[in-house]
């Protein structure tokens, strides 16, 4: 028997935590049946890069592939869970003892599962891939990179670079993940952003098993 899926998305919620800057997550009832209406209806708005979402070659890249030109190859199939106990970035000493194989779509786990997504305020000292690390993974031939947490690359650090190098070489890029429940190992992938027509990113609900 197969072991059942695991979620490994964030819920979207009113006033969530999101990247300095970008616009609130709003969430509201708008028609409600506890004032009499027939339905209950709700009302969203929200950034695109927002709670478990993924990131388009857009986003950094003038003329990049949007959200609803991404293949499904890189967000179904097998993949591999790595933990890493970095306490800043991941750097290419760290990947280097990984082997990873191309064509991989790899997903880290780092002490951000437990520990940014407990938080009450956005973490700015969340782990992230640091730049050459990113161009180590362009060069393994990865196919997807999933981070848990709302950025690949760091803040106040290499977080534009990060983006360029691995946005650039057509990487699909999964941010925002909780993968507190998930051992390291292989997985049975599935990922699906929303089809946002022409846009830079997209929120998605991942799961695992
Ligand atoms: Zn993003």
């Amino acid at each position: 028997m197969k072991r059942p899926w695991k979620d490994v998305s964030v819920a979207l919620r009113d006033g969530m935590i999101h990247w300095p800057g970008d616009p609130e997550c709003h969430i509201k009832r708008v028609v409600s049946m506890d004032d009499g209406a027939v339905c209950n209806l709700t009302h969203l708005s929200m950034s695109a890069h927002t709670g478990t979402h993924m990131d388009a070659p857009r986003h950094f890249i003038a003329d990049g592939m949007t959200m609803e030109q991404m293949p499904l190859e890189p967000v179904i199939g097998r993949c591999r869970v790595f933990e890493l106990d970095c306490e800043d970035q991941i750097t290419v000493d760290d990947l280097k003892k990984l082997k990873i194989a191309p064509r991989q779509r790899v997903l880290f786990k780092t002490r951000n599962s437990t520990r940014s997504w407990a938080m009450n305020e956005f973490d700015k000292d969340f782990v992230s891939i640091r730049a050459d690390a990113a161009q180590y993974l362009v060069d393994q031939g990865v196919v997807t990179v999933g981070v848990d947490y709302l950025s690949i690359g760091g803040f106040n650090k290499d977080g534009v670079e990060t983006h360029q190098i691995m946005l650039g070489a057509g990487i699909w890029v999964i941010e925002g993940l909780n993968l507190a429940e998930i051992k390291p190992g292989y997985y049975e992938l599935i990922c699906l952003p929303l089809k946002l027509e022409g846009a830079d990113g997209a929120p998605c609900r991942v799961v695992l098993r």
